[in-house]
């Protein structure tokens, strides 16, 4: 069995990982090089990096579904699939304060009201909170670390050399490039490690997968509107396609929902989160309107483009017939440019606005009530970058099988998969 394991990224893929070696008393020794801060040190505005990565200050939904959030299936089956997913869940709810106030919503049939404009997808989602991930967070990080788990924080990893195994990082406080030897190497860096990705990518020339784009718009309005539907299923999941695009509404927030930013490649886009304490309370509902489209060449480069055109003054946009942007859980606005028109919108978007449009309009049919009570934040967009090619029965890299790409590195966009990714990479070292 391998005895040195190191691990990129104490997100939720490289911490579930580390959990299911510890719980199955793995002899061998586990580092974790993270660039962000441990859980008691994390604060609020280090939205991407640190104890449980992006997961960590997330909303803390955890799907339980093959249908959504990257291609899990595709390499382990539908059945384990559902299995990892669900350890995932557990260790969530095990290291949870107040487990039985975690929110299960599991939709059973489609409500008749929404039909003929959408589809919905019908699956169990938990939810925990984002206030309640910190303390999660703390007590998991405890329990890793009393069970002989190095971590190692605040330490950027610059170069990997794959054929001598080792890791090298930046000692923060000096500046000094040290190295770390591994047997084995599970690389789970996520969205905010995705040019480090992409340099590894080119560097050792590995063999990719081309992703579709998916690009949108983060919506936000009164929970009222909605309600009908969320008492239905808490994040609903709205969808519908013809033959080039794909429509789905995505990660819904209620109650003391709020608009985060979110920055990658140095430009804003929106994602959204949700509060538990009831002083946060705001009434408000959010949701990604996310597009997948076919037949674009270049998928990657597109979608970096497109979000490049929605920039203005440093920051993304926000339209809105009737509404002012919101403010964030701290109370700062959300950073946005207000416009007073689509345009510019449209022109990034070249044509595929229209799609969002529709669905929109065809919201307002739906939820009477809704009218122009709404706004837009753009974008949204969920880079999927092309995705390396790995061994299908252990996500080691086909060039170099002791390393093994995990979590959104491996295009997962979620946290039940990015940890069932850990999980199951976990079993397989496990089986030596
Ligand atoms: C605001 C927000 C809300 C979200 N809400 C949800 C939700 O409700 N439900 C859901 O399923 N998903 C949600 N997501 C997505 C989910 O958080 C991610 O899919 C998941 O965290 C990916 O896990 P990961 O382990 O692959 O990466 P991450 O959790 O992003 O962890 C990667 C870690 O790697 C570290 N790292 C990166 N590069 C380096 C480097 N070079 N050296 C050292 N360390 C490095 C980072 O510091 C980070 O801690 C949300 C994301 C955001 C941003």
């Amino acid at each position: 069995m391998s005895k040195n394991i190191v691990i990129i990224g104490a997100g939720v893929a490289g911490v579930n990982a580390a959990t299911k070696l510890v719980d199955n008393d793995f002899d061998g020794k586990i580092t974790i090089i993270d660039m962000g801060k441990d859980p008691y040190l994390r604060p609020y505005e280090e939205v991407m990096t640190g104890y449980l990565g992006a997961g960590g200050w997330s909303d803390g939904k955890l799907t339980y579904s093959t249908q959504i959030g990257g291609q899990l299936s595709k390499y382990v089956g539908d059945e384990k699939a559902m299995e990892l997913m669900k350890q995932v869940v557990d260790n969530f709810t095990r290291f949870h304060p107040h487990p039985e106030q975690i929110i299960l919503s599991s939709p059973d049939k489609e409500p008749e009201f929404i039909k003929p404009y959408f589809g919905l997808r019908l699956f169990p989602v938990w939810h925990i909170g984002t206030d309640y991930l910190h303390e999660i967070g703390k007590s998991w990080y405890d329990y890793l670390v009393s069970k002989g788990v190095d971590f190692i924080w605040e330490t950027k990893v610059t170069d990997i050399d794959f054929e001598n195994q080792i890791v090298y990082y930046e000692d923060g406080f000096e500046s000094l490039i040290e190295g770390l030897i591994y047997d084995k190497l599970i690389f789970g860096v996520g969205k905010s490690g995705i040019d480090f990705t992409s340099d590894i990518m080119k560097q050792y020339e590995l063999p990719t997968e081309e992703k579709p784009a998916q690009v949108g718009v983060r919506f936000e309005a009164p929970q009222k509107h909605f309600q009908k539907l969320i008492d239905v299923a808490y994040d609903f999941k709205l969808y519908r396609k013809d033959d080039k695009v794909s429509l789905r509404s995505f990660c819904t927030n209620n109650n003391a929902a709020y608009v985060a930013v979110e920055e990658t490649y140095g430009d804003h886009s929106y994602n959204g989160h949700a509060k538990k304490d009831e002083s946060f309370r705001n009434d408000m509902t959010n949701f990604g309107i996310l597009m997948e489209i076919k037949g674009i060449d270049q998928p990657f480069k597109w979608a970096r483009e497109l979000v490049g055109k929605v920039q203005e003054n440093s920051t993304g946009l926000f339209y809105s017939p009737t509404r002012e942007p919101s403010t964030t859980s701290e109370g700062i606005d959300v950073s946005a440019t207000k416009i007073d028109d689509l345009d510019v919108v449209k022109d990034a978007f070249q044509g595929y606005y229209s799609y969002i449009e529709d669905f929109i309009d065809d919201m307002k049919k739906v939820f009477p009530t809704l009218k122009d009570d709404w706004g837009i934040y753009v974008p949204e967009v969920k880079y999927l970058a092309p995705e390396p090619l790995v061994n299908y029965e252990d996500l080691s890299l086909t060039k170099y099988p002791n390393v093994h790409f995990v979590g959104d590195a491996l295009s997962a966009r979620g946290i039940s998969v990015s940890g069932a990714h850990g999980t199951f990479v976990a079993e397989k070292i496990l089986e030596g």
